[in-house]
């Protein structure tokens, strides 16, 4: 088995004396400020005039520009949507850096030499293997989300103390860090989400929904058995893996899913998910990503019009408001706004 890194494993003095610029204060930015603060390290946020201004300072924060909160650091954080890095990385870090370390949670722009930072820093990076806001929440419960490490450029020595003491700051070694390189990250986190997390996933539920309306069943039906259910499988599949998935589920179904599912996800599905890796590994997807947000993303948000306009999203939005309990984020928004 690979070597995982636990909390243990960390230098607790790392972080003394010195202060972390997180950049961005969106899904990762709001988790990672918040839980290195509250894990006792100095945290200045950096930011252009917005939303997320107001939002750090109100979650009481000290929020500068993208320079002045470079400038001030030993640590730089970039969580900026990776199609805006370069740019900001460009014109407001890059002419900062005397030294300080450059951190991210995703190869992406590194890998792909969008971002080229100066031999003389550390560049690093911890990937949390799951949403920010599950960053934050799991933190707050006593747990935490895994993640993944990667040593880019090491120049003073000590950038894996920095990785891990990051890593354990914001809960992850509470889970469990393994240490990849940044084309593995990179590669692997682009290829979950296509074939697996996001788009795999995506595709299946509305494929399974289409057969059972095509086929005159109710929409409703068909939502609460494509959709709303998944969460209840993939919760026990995340608890004890496939077989503690099935242990819970019939033994109907359970046949249903040895002689079934085999002939649904078949080896057809497994060549083009093959070539979606190959796309991944050599820069095709990237080249393509990096086009259509220098075109103003028209392709983008015309799929993205289309898919929230799907049956199954009108039929889900009027089922869940007669379930509120199904957002806790959302439910914990108007308890708050409530206080
Ligand atoms: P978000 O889109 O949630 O956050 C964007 C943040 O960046 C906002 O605070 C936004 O502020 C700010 N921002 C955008 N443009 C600028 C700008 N020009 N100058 C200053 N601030 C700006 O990003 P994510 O948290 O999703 O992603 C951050 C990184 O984390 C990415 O590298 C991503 O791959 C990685 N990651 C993300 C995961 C996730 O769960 N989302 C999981 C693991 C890794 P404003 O309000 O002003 O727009
Ligand atoms: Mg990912
Ligand atoms: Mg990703």
């Amino acid at each position: 088995m690979a070597k995982m890194y636990y909390n243990g494993d960390a230098n607790e003095a790392y972080f003394n004396g010195k202060r972390v610029a997180v950049v961005g204060y969106g899904s990762q930015g709001h988790a990672h400020a918040q839980n290195l603060r509250d894990s006792g390290v100095e945290v200045v946020v950096g930011l252009r005039q917005g939303k997320s201004w107001e939002k750090a300072e109100q979650d009481g924060f000290e929020v500068k520009t993208v320079a002045e909160a470079v400038a001030a650091s030993d640590v730089v954080m970039i969580l900026l949507p990776d199609e805006r890095q370069t740019a900001v990385y460009k014109n407001e870090i890059e002419p900062q850096l005397t030294g300080q370390a450059l951190m991210f949670a995703h190869g992406f722009n590194v890998h792909f030499n969008q971002i080229v930072p100066p031999e003389s820093c550390d560049v690093l990076l911890v990937a949390p293997k799951g949403p920010g806001h599950l960053v934050r929440r799991t933190y707050q419960e006593g747990a935490g989300v895994p993640a993944l490490f990667a040593i880019h450029q090491d120049v003073s020595g000590t950038a894996r103390d920095l990785a891990l003491a990051y890593a354990k700051a914001i809960g992850a070694l509470r889970a469990g860090a393994l240490e990849t390189t940044f084309k593995e990250e990179t590669e692997t986190d682009l290829f979950g989400e296509q074939a697996v997390l996001c788009g795999g996933l995506t595709s299946l539920v509305k494929a399974g929904f289409e057969t059972l309306v095509e086929a005159g069943y109710q929409p409703e039906l068909a939502y609460f058995e494509t959709m709303h259910e998944l969460k209840l499988i993939v919760d026990l599949m995340y608890e004890g893996g496939l077989e503690g998935m099935r242990y819970s589920i019939s033994d109907t179904a359970q046949w249903g899913d040895f002689v079934s599912g085999p002939r649904v996800v078949n080896d057809q599905v497994k060549e083009e998910m093959k070539r979606v890796l190959t796309d991944i590994q050599e820069g095709t997807f990237a080249k393509g990503w990096i086009a259509e947000n220098e075109n103003n993303r028209p392709v983008f948000n015309r799929i993205n019009e289309k898919e929230n306009t799907h049956q199954i999203e009108e039929v889900g939005r009027e089922l869940r408001k007669m379930m509120p309990f199904v957002n806790k984020q959302k439910q914990r928004e108007v308890a708050a706004s409530a206080k």
